[in-house]
């Protein structure tokens, strides 16, 4: 990411996290662990001991909020936050070779039955689902290693950045996000647009991507301040975070899956099109870069 590369992170966002807690939950709950190694240090935040006490322990449940994923073990957890370049892989055998930069490697045993059965519906019959009998392998590689895996033993209290209390708004998803929390909850934030949506303080899971789609859903531009929109143009643009995330994980279930460790974003309106046509206008597309992150939306549609 040096100056003069062109940089557009991929930040895993909550269509990318969804698509692969459902995936990884069905894969792996029920499986005792049977080795844990962390081959790049930087990524770990836990000690070798609570590495070594998570082998025989099961996994009960695999989930996402927000941008972390957590694994519930039968006494102790693990959060993972893949930050920007942190990518997951379900192997199904510890064979498959390992990609370059693998930094943490969980290794679950056989299980008795199938999956899990609160695993997501779409997941049920998938050729990816490892054999009961099979050891699969979670793999987490970085290659910036700016991501995270923090061991949470039961009686330990060790700081999730990010995670903590205040730190996270409900999940952009979130059935309990209603119209009306949505309206209370963005008083709060006057600022640009852009911004807002990529708050996790505000509602969590959304980043640099997706916040140009929704509103670009919304036909709101990026730099427009909060406190500037009519009250129907804060209804339009829970709608259009609703709807671009919803879609986009249907899209993600279909195109991601066996390969977990790459992102899907072709289907995209504006993000990343710069200088192509705008799919709703024809406009072409504007895009700015502040940061290293870039900014896509259209002058011609959105306000
Ligand atoms: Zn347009």
């Amino acid at each position: 990411m040096g100056a003069g590369h062109p940089y557009n992170p991929l930040m895993p966002e909550l269509p990318d996290l969804a698509v692969l807690a459902d995936a990884f939950h069905a894969a792996f709950v029920g499986r005792p662990v049977l080795a844990v190694e962390a081959p790049g240090p930087l990524t770990l935040r836990g000690t070798p001991a609570e590495q070594q006490a998570l082998v025989g322990q099961q996994l009960q449940r695999f989930h996402r909020r927000g941008k972390f994923l957590w694994l519930e073990l039968d006494r102790d957890r693990v959060a993972i936050n893949a930050m920007l370049t942190g990518r997951l892989q379900l192997a199904g055998d510890p064979t498959v070779k390992r990609p370059q930069k693998t930094m943490f490697v969980m290794r679950f045993g056989g299980r008795a039955g199938g999956p899990p059965d609160d695993a997501a519906e779409w997941t049920a019959g998938a050729s990816w689902m490892p054999e009961s009998a099979a050891t699969p392998e979670l793999r987490f590689k970085d290659a910036t290693q700016m991501g995270k895996v923090y061991l949470l033993p039961a009686g330990v209290d060790r700081a999730v950045p990010g995670a903590g209390p205040g730190e996270m708004g409900p999940d952009a998803d979130d059935p309990s996000l209603t119209p009306g929390v949505w309206r209370d909850r963005i008083r709060r934030h006057p600022g640009e647009l852009k911004n807002l949506l990529r708050n996790q303080e505000f509602v969590a899971g959304i980043g640099n991507a997706y916040s140009d789609e929704i509103l670009h859903a919304a036909r709101l531009s990026p730099t427009r301040k909060r406190s500037s929109l009519a009250p129907e143009e804060v209804d339009e643009l829970y709608s259009a975070a609703r709807s671009v995330l919803a879609g986009a994980v249907e899209i993600l279930r279909q195109r991601v899956p066996p390969a977990f460790e790459t992102e899907v974003r072709d289907f995209m309106a504006v993000h990343g099109k710069g200088g192509q046509p705008c799919p709703r206008c024809g406009h072409r597309v504007t895009q700015t870069e502040a940061g290293g992150f870039v900014t896509s939306y259209c002058r011609g549609c959105q306000r």
